[in-house]
């Protein structure tokens, strides 16, 4: 049984149990850690921060600025990896227990929704019957509650993306000082009202690109929410006095009443089962009824169903953890090597050595500075060798914001008597006070002796 528009909306029964209880207490977790996580702050600055307009991120206290291209595209590719690699191995487990979207739909908006129109028997009835004040008052009060806790969750959002700083002061600055960003909140609240009133599961079995993504990235051996066919079926209903021939599976329609997307898990693994675990507890629970074994629907592999043999680790696992320790290695290198600015310096277009009367000679160049970090430096630029100074055209202000960059015009003016051929290599590094901040090399050219 698959989800159509004509079978929405779903009425899916209050799940309990064993496996919905853990779910709880993690749930409980994760909304903690999600309300909490932008407030923790590391140096001075947010652990986290997902500013993908402007490029800036920050992960467990390092910054990605727009100028980490490595940084940045060894993250991402390491994320897609790990995803890849953990899905191989644990099937949808991140669905099911930690995904914002399964989090809040099926341990707050449905839990509200069982509170103030009951179970599914009770919600169907209410939204076939007529507009009672009785009705008007429970969808008046389940949609006002949404709307407030969309509200909350747009406002975490953009926590998230722009700090809470500037959060704060949205709120708490006139509305017309940041209308765009008012706004956005605005159109957010409706965007997961929206999602959580009336989309629902199909935010997973039509929008999500991982959850479509789950006949690739899964095989034989991964671990999933799986009916034990070979023990359940054929399948019957239980006849009371007579001895039985069927399978396990008494046919009673628990796990598909109880599922969130749904589907029949019996018919196989579904790209729309998010391993809530639902149907676990549903079909347990009837196990016991009924004196059988637990665990006809079971976290399982489908080898271990069909061939009894459980083989987490396969060659193909293998290839992806040594990729991903490949990438975490260079990933580990680029961090440890990183330096808080990136300068660049190169010889002024069109400009020639300049041969001055007290023995020197003079290069223009023409350099930029960018700064790596989410702070303020106030950097300075030195030549380290060979012996000589740096003449900078104007008084240039060097100060650079976070994730900022200044630029200017410098004579580097060096000695004759330091000159040994026609190119020399210069090496020049940036400071902030007595912080060495950042070392690089350029040539200097000279007339031929
Ligand atoms: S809950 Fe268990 S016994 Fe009932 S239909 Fe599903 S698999 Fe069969
Ligand atoms: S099939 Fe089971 S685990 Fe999958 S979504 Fe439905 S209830 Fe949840």
């Amino acid at each position: 049984m698959k989800t159509s528009p004509e079978s929405r909306p779903l009425y899916p029964q209050r799940p309990e149990g064993k496996w919905h209880n853990r779910r709880v207490v993690f749930s409980i977790v994760i909304i903690a850690l999600l309300f909490v996580t932008p407030f923790v702050r590391m140096d001075g600055q947010p652990l986290v921060l997902l500013n993908v307009l402007e490029r800036k991120i920050i992960l467990f206290g390092i910054f990605i600025g727009p100028q980490d291209y490595w940084l940045f595209g060894l993250t991402m590719l390491s994320f897609f990896v790990f995803i890849v690699l953990f899905t191989t191995v644990f099937g949808r487990l991140w669905c099911g227990w930690a995904c914002p979207q399964t989090v809040f739909m099926e341990m707050v908006f449905r839990k509200i929704e069982y509170a103030i129109e009951g179970d599914a028997g009770k919600q169907k009835l209410l939204d076939k019957a007529p507009w009672t004040s009785e009705k008007v008052l429970k969808k008046g009060l389940k949609y006002t509650i949404f709307l407030i806790i969309s509200f909350a969750i747009a406002n975490l959002l953009l926590a998230y993306v722009l700090g809470t700083d500037e959060l704060y002061k949205i709120i708490s600055e006139p509305i017309e000082d940041h209308i765009g960003l008012f706004s956005g909140i605005v159109i957010f609240t409706g965007v997961f009202y929206w999602n959580f009133a009336w989309l629902r599961e199909q935010a997973c079995t039509v929008v999500c690109p991982y959850g479509r993504l789950q006949s690739v990235l899964l095989d034989r051996n991964s671990i999933n929410v799986a009916y034990d066919h070979g023990r359940g079926e054929p399948r019957g209903k239980l006849h009371k006095g007579s001895d039985r021939t069927e399978g396990d599976c008494i046919n009673c329609f628990q796990c598909v009443a109880v599922c969130p997307t749904g589907i029949d898990i019996r018919n196989g693994t579904q790209m729309e089962c998010v391993n809530c675990t639902a149907c676990i507890d549903a079909c347990d629970a009837i196990m016991e009824k009924v004196g059988f074994d637990r665990g006809l629907i079971r976290y399982t592999s489908e080898n271990v169903i069909e061939r009894k043999t459980a083989k987490v680790i396969t060659p193909r696992t293998w290839g992806y953890a040594a990729v991903l320790l490949l990438l975490w290695s260079a990933l580990g290198f680029v961090v440890a090597t990183r330096t808080d600015t990136q300068t660049t310096l190169f010889r002024a277009p069109g400009s020639r050595y300049i041969e001055n009367s007290d023995g020197t000679i003079s290069n223009l160049y023409t350099f930029k500075i960018f700064n790596k970090t989410n702070h303020i430096i106030k950097p300075s630029l030195h030549l380290d060798s060979p012996h000589g100074k740096l003449l900078f055209a104007g008084s240039p202000d060097l100060t650079l914001e976070a994730a900022g960059m200044s630029e200017g015009t410098v004579f580097v003016i060096i000695p004759k008597s330091e000159l040994k051929s026609r190119k020399t290599v210069l090496k020049l590094s940036v400071s902030q006070g007595n912080q060495q901040l950042e070392t690089f090399e350029t040539t200097f050219i000279a007339p031929e002796e």
